[in-house]
């Protein structure tokens, strides 16, 4: 049987190697558990054929595991298809690396609070970081922004160099997500409920704002304060894991394919 014909029904599978201590399984099973957001995060309009990324900081302070190049989100099965890269981008297996993995050692770097980092070009998303000016807070996911979502607009290139990527963490600063111009998206969490819920959310916020851009002005918006007071309600921890259990329940897991060997 093709082991990954029930990627999605992972949630009662079992860690595959059954040796290394407690730290291993428990960084084999956060692995699992970040090929599930990929395949969400697909779903939910994240996705672009083989481009965009997620990563985990490695609990051992190594550096971060990335999503390996090739695949398409939807098609993350589980732990295999990340590896390990150090903070300055050479990959433990000396496999090739997406080329944008200095996002990744960027913003984990410039953010303690940060476990999860991803990077996707999402339709609503990068139309949105095309506008020139910053996204209203409107609806219940405008909440989860309530400090705004910047736009980094220094180049609509590939983020490849550790300078560039440095920037890019400037840009997002302590916020949840940044735009990147004319590209797509970057969002970070301190788990990975909080990184597919703020990537659900940050999608879902880019869209109304882009529907809402016709009605010429006549639109309301959620001040700041208030935003935050409710996020401190709407996004906290406890919704949010309720919110990517229920995600994870529904994750259809990717269509076969052979294994990645790059
Ligand atoms: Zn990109």
């Amino acid at each position: 049987m093709n082991p990954r014909r029930s990627a999605g029904r992972r949630l009662r599978r079992r860690p595959r190697d059954g040796c290394g201590g407690p730290a291993v399984r428990q960084l084999g099973e956060s692995l699992d558990e970040l090929a599930d957001a990929c395949r969400v995060l697909a779903s939910a309009g994240h996705n672009d054929l083989t481009l965009g990324h997620c990563s985990l900081r490695d609990p051992q302070g190594r550096g971060f595991w990335l999503k390996r190049p090739g695949l398409g989100l939807d098609e993350i099965a589980d732990r295999r298809d990340f590896h390990l890269l150090s903070w300055s981008g050479v990959p433990v297996d000396g496999a090739v690396p997406h080329i944008e993995w200095p996002i990744h050692a960027g913003v984990l770097t410039a953010r303690e609070d940060a476990r999860v980092v991803a990077h996707t070009h999402p339709w609503w998303g990068h139309l949105a970081a095309c506008r020139a000016t910053p996204l209203r807070l409107i609806g219940n996911e405008g909440v989860a922004f309530a400090g705004g979502v910047p736009l980094f607009g220094e180049t609509p290139d590939l983020i490849r160099t550790p300078q560039l990527g440095a920037a890019v963490a400037a840009t997002l600063g302590a916020q949840r997500a940044a735009l990147l111009t004319h590209h797509g998206v970057v969002f970070a969490g301190g788990s990975i409920a909080e990184a597919v819920v703020t990537g659900l959310w940050l999608e879902r916020l880019c869209r109304s704002n882009l529907v809402l851009d016709r009605a010429d002005g006549a639109v309301t918006e959620i001040d700041a304060e208030t935003a935050a007071a409710k996020a401190g309600r709407t996004f906290a921890p406890g919704p949010v894991e309720s919110h990517w259990r229920y995600l994870r329940r529904r994750a259809e897991g990717p269509p076969s394919r052979g294994r990645c060997t790059g």
